[in-house]
């Protein structure tokens, strides 16, 4: 890979629960939630890395770290050369104009009181990019950049549909000029017709403005679409990673072949699926070994006890990576499939 414009190197993030000190945090004795163990990603310039995970993998809280929204317990964050948790007063500043996040509910992040015009003109102005008086007609451009009428500008957040305001948010992150989005879920909440046409949207703007961008979700379609790369996150880990056509055309990891099976296959081909059906683990009680090993259907001896390190699987790309001591083929997981629906004789 050519020098990444973000690496992040060993992080690791837990959280203690304010009910700990009673020793009752949901049932369990532990007091302490692990939401990053050792987590490393690097994204090159231009390049669209697509970060999966169910509910509780960790994939917010890593966004989160990057945006310093919360200091990592360890490990280091480089962007664009620049140590980001030594970073402080200007130099932070300078990070939150360059690195941008998309959340999940553009309502939260956009000012009710603000007239949408002003929402995506003021951060560009505090930022000193352009003067109060050119506000409108830079907000207008953005605003047509991004597919609504420039005379929406007047309007309130509340009178856009969520589709939208989620064109409204994007406008109002490219408004500093950023070298770096995050799009934390951006489109999950939108129907699939609208999710088509904003991701449309953020391949145009990442193909015109050379973004670099990092896609968090838990739909492989909207990943599959999007990223050139993709970080398979379970539990707090990456799991599996590598470039996104090498990972989808030979997954190595039973939980990415788990999710997989779960969408249907592009040739429309029917196969026996094998079900997640067992809830993730407790973050507050990680298990020992492989953490996938209670909900693994090819779980060995050794994967109650070894934490299986990270293997590269031969691809044509390069940089593909499991950390499964099995390494199975994708069809090893229909057949124990097969196997979990057949009634034993
Ligand atoms: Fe399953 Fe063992 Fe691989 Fe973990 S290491 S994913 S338990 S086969």
């Amino acid at each position: 890979m050519t020098q990444a414009l973000l690496a992040v190197e060993s992080l690791t993030k837990r959280f203690a629960d304010r009910a700990s000190v009673t020793g009752r945090v949901r049932g369990h004795a532990a007091a302490t939630l692990t939401a990053l163990d050792d987590v490393s990603i690097a994204v090159a310039p231009g390049e669209t890395l697509g970060i999966v995970g169910e509910s509780g993998s960790g994939k917010s809280t890593l966004a989160r770290c990057i945006m310093r929204l919360y200091e990592p317990d360890a490990g280091s964050i480089t962007f664009d050369g620049q140590d980001v948790l030594g970073a402080n007063g200007a130099q932070l500043r300078a990070l939150r104009r360059a690195i941008q996040m998309v959340y999940q509910d553009p309502y939260s992040s956009l000012n009710p009181r603000l007239r949408i015009g002003s929402a995506i003109a003021e951060p560009a102005i505090v930022h000193g990019l352009i003067e109060r008086g050119e506000g409108d007609r830079f907000a207008g451009d953005l605003l047509e950049r991004v597919g609504l009428s420039r005379e929406t500008a007047p309007r309130y957040a509340h009178e856009f549909s969520g589709g939208q305001r989620q064109r409204i948010a994007i406008a109002r992150s490219l408004a500093v000029r950023p070298r770096l989005l995050i799009a934390d879920e951006a489109v999950s909440a939108l129907d699939v017709s609208i999710q088509a046409q904003l991701l449309a949207l953020l391949e145009e703007i990442r193909r015109d403005l050379g973004l670099t961008m990092v896609f968090i979700s838990h739909q492989l379609s909207v990943i599959s679409r999007l990223a050139d790369r993709v970080a398979i996150m379970y539990l707090g880990r990456v799991v599996e990673s590598g470039s996104t056509a090498d990972v989808f055309a030979d997954p190595r990891h039973p939980y990415t072949q788990m999710l997989l099976e779960a969408h249907p296959r592009l040739d429309g081909t029917r196969v026996p699926r094998p079900r997640l059906t067992t809830d993730t683990p407790s973050p507050y009680e990680i298990p020992a070994g492989c953490r996938f090993h209670p909900r693994c259907p090819l779980a060995e001896e050794r994967c109650m006890s070894i934490d299986p390190p990270e293997v590269e699987i031969p691809s044509a790309r390069g940089g593909h990576l499991s950390a499964c001591h099995v390494l199975p083929m994708r069809e090893a997981i229909t057949e124990a499939a097969v196997r979990e629906r057949t009634p034993s004789p």
